[in-house]
């Protein structure tokens, strides 16, 4: 682990449970000083970041609804005024709901545009401003942008938009060293897609791929550490299925 002066500084939003959690423990295994961020589950916040400096290593919890430009840009400043700059984002808040597009209302819309594609449009932008030289995006996208499944239009289309931004903003970010990819993990065991699910539609699910299981949150955690460490440098542009082979 690099001492923690030296470490580099990963952000990484929805960390409070589930995929960003995972991350999150994962990074900081790697040498990253972590910032945690979440939006209403402050105790596992704050439980997380203990964990990782009882390990050791460096957190910092921030609070910010992703979806919300102001407070990311507070929560930008207080990573950079605790640590002097962020090195690598991961944008992995994320919300699904499920639903044909003949049942879709406008507030299920609304939302996961918020955060999925607002929210991630939000952190982007200040990255683009602020992430210091050599850094690196990582971006959640989900492996239905391929699978094209039945309900999953809005929560897809959201994601469909992220690869879109990964790859321009990849190109935008010429000169600087920075790396912007995006990870699409296929079904993950977290509440995201256990929640509202049956046994039967579960074990359904998992047997999908040729692998014949769910992904772990640490399956993806391993993928993120690819592309926001050192072997992951000359991957640029890309997204990533994370998935068994499912698609
Ligand atoms: P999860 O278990 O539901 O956890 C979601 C995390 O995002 C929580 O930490 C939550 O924090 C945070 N979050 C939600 N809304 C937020 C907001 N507005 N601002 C900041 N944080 C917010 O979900 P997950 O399964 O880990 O999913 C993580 C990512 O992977 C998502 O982008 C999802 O679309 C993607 N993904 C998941 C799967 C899967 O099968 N699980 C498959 C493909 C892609 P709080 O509790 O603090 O609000």
């Amino acid at each position: 682990m690099a001492s923690n002066k030296d470490s580099k500084v990963a952000l990484v939003t929805g960390a409070s449970r589930g995929i960003g959690a995972a991350v999150a423990r994962r990074l900081a295994r790697d040498g990253f000083t972590v910032v945690v961020n979440y939006s209403g589950s402050a105790a596992a916040a704050e439980d997380l970041a203990r964990e990782i400096e009882q390990a050791g290593g460096r957190a910092l919890t921030a609070k910010a609804d992703v979806s919300d430009a102001e407070a990311v840009r507070r929560m930008f400043d207080a990573a950079e005024g605790a640590f002097g700059g962020v090195d690598v984002l991961v944008n992995n808040a994320g919300i699904m709901m499920l639903s044909p597009l003949a049942e879709a209302d406008d507030e299920n819309f609304g939302r996961q545009i918020g955060v999925n594609l607002k929210g991630t449009f939000n952190t982007l932008r200040e990255a683009a401003r602020r992430l210091r030289d050599g850094g690196r995006v990582i971006n959640f996208s989900t492996s239905v942008v391929g699978l094209k499944l039945e309900n999953y239009g809005v929560y897809a289309a959201t994601k469909a938009a992220v690869e879109t931004l990964t790859a321009i903003m990849a190109k935008e970010m010429r000169g600087r060293n920075i790396t912007v990819n995006a990870i699409a993990p296929g079904p993950v065991a977290t509440d995201l897609f256990l929640n509202g699910k049956t046994e039967e539609l579960i074990s359904r699910m998992a047997k999908m791929n040729p692998l014949e299981r769910l992904g772990s949150p640490e399956d993806i955690a391993s993928a993120v550490a690819f592309l926001a460490g050192p072997d992951g440098g000359w991957i640029n542009g890309q997204t990533l299925r994370a998935n068994g082979g499912v698609i």
